[in-house]
C-alpha cells in the first residue's frame, strides 16, 4: 500500500518559495525555490555582477 499521506506532505513541503510551484523530487533539500526560479536568480546576479565590471 502507497502511503499517500507521506507522499502528499513531502509535496507540500517541497513547495517553491518564490512561485509556489511544487519542487521536483530532484530539487536539494536546501532549495526552496523551483529550478526555474533559481536559474533566474543565478541569471540576475550575474547579469549584476557583470554590470558592476
Ligand atoms: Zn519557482
Amino acid at each position: 500500500m502507497t502511503p499517500i499521506t507521506t507522499f502528499f506532505r513531502n509535496l507540500e513541503a517541497k513547495c517553491c518559495a518564490s512561485c509556489g510551484k511544487v519542487i521536483s523530487e530532484q530539487a536539494e533539500s536546501y532549495a526552496t525555490e523551483c529550478f526555474s526560479c533559481q536559474d533566474q536568480a543565478t541569471a540576475d546576479s550575474y547579469k549584476h555582477y557583470y554590470k558592476k565590471n
